[in-house]
């Protein structure tokens, strides 16, 4: 059997596939907004890009919806998303390959094997390991080939909130025993992408950032690339400055919710939600759901689901800011206004620790050599 093997550098892979040199000019200039780097930086990208090797790439999917890869390939038009898909030779993915049964996992194993410790593995969907027998492929659990695959790669994505932390699946009860990628996969740069789905240009973006540099970006904590999930939605929204004022709509459909207010009395988790919806915004920076009049659902968090999301009149502590349900409010609004002044100092100590990326580091920068 034939399998594509990356050949070439992604600058050729991009010619070939007909661009021209201006386009890639522009979209390395694009890549370079994405990631937030200095105006400058997407000449330096270009010259990383053109040493880079077109690199292959193996997508898992497990216990998922399908929503992560709508998310990556819904673009209908050159985007950064669409781009990406030309820049990297896509081996194994169970939605858009050709190839389907015994032939598709013998690609994945030519594709694996052709490019050991060179690859990208990324995966979407949680770990059944309660019980793994609840989610297969060809007839091999998701645990071991998750285990086979890991083996041999470069670094792993971990795309999406049920890969990231166990999403959905791993809801209570837990049926399945849903596990997130991290508790299998330790001996490898690992990398999350927490969304239900994460917005496209971020995993375009964290791929463009590993085929530049040659390593995964900079995370927090639980593991997310600080330029995509270092503010929270409450941070860059656009109706801060109405929550900033007190002025809150108190039902979706009253004068406040048509004057644009702040949604945060609706449920709104913008304040505790760190994702980059607020700024990168989704369908091609069209919107985002606090655009669209609802509040964010905090699904990039580790809590989604269980911790809740959605609107819930009765949990609502709000209402006339009198008795006892204004004394809650109240608190609620205190506690709010807390989270975002520990925010903001967070945002300034990380600042002060992390020294910006510079367009000298860019034109040091050997690309990436998988
Ligand atoms: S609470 Fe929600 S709607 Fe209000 S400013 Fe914050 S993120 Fe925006």
């Amino acid at each position: 059997m034939e399998v594509a093997i990356a050949k070439g550098t992604v600058y050729e892979a991009l010619r070939a596939g007909g661009m021209s040199r201006r386009a890639f000019l522009q979209a390395c200039a694009a890549i370079g907004a994405a990631l937030a780097l200095p105006p400058g930086s997407g000449r330096a990208i270009a010259q990383a890009l053109t040493r880079t090797p077109r690199p292959s790439v193996i997508w898992l999917s497990f216990q998922e919806c399908t929503g992560c890869t709508e998310s990556l390939s819904r673009a209908h038009a050159p985007t950064l998303e669409s781009l990406i898909f030309d820049m990297i030779s896509l081996d194994y993915h169970h939605t858009l390959q050709a190839a389907a049964g015994a032939a598709a996992e013998e690609a994945r194993r030519e594709a694996m094997a052709a490019n050991h410790g060179r690859y990208i593995l990324i995966v979407d969907g949680s770990l059944p390991v309660g019980q793994p027998a609840y989610s297969t492929i060809a007839g091999i659990s998701n645990l071991a080939m998750l285990q086979e695959a890991a083996a041999g790669a470069a670094a792993v994505i971990a795309v999406g909130s049920c890969a990231a932390f166990g999403g959905l699946p791993g809801a209570a009860p837990n049926p399945t025993g849903a596990v997130p990628i991290s508790a299998v996969v330790r001996n490898r740069p690992l990398v999350t992408l927490p969304g239900c789905p994460p917005i496209g240009a971020v995993i375009a973006g964290t791929l463009a950032h590993f085929l530049t540099f040659g390593r995964l970006p900079e995370c927090d904590p639980l593991g997310r690339p600080r330029v995509f999930y270092g503010e929270t939605i409450h941070d860059r929204c656009y109706r801060r400055p109405f929550y900033d004022r007190g002025l809150f709509a108190d039902t979706f459909d009253d004068e406040g919710a048509r004057q644009g207010w702040c949604l945060y009395k609706l449920g709104c988790k913008g304040p505790t939600t760190y994702n980059a919806c607020a700024t990168l915004k989704w369908n091609g920076g069209v919107s985002f759901p606090i655009q669209s009049g609802h509040g964010c659902l905090g699904c990039s968090q580790p809590d989604f689901w269980d911790g809740g999301g959605f609107y819930r009149a009765a949990a609502l502590p709000f209402g006339p800011l009198t008795g006892t349900a204004g004394i809650a409010a109240a608190a609620g609004l205190a506690t709010g206004t807390a989270m975002a002044v520990a925010n903001r100092k967070k945002r300034a100590a990380a600042k002060r620790a992390h020294q910006p990326i510079t367009v000298a580091d860019l034109e040091k920068s050997p690309g990436a050599q998988p």
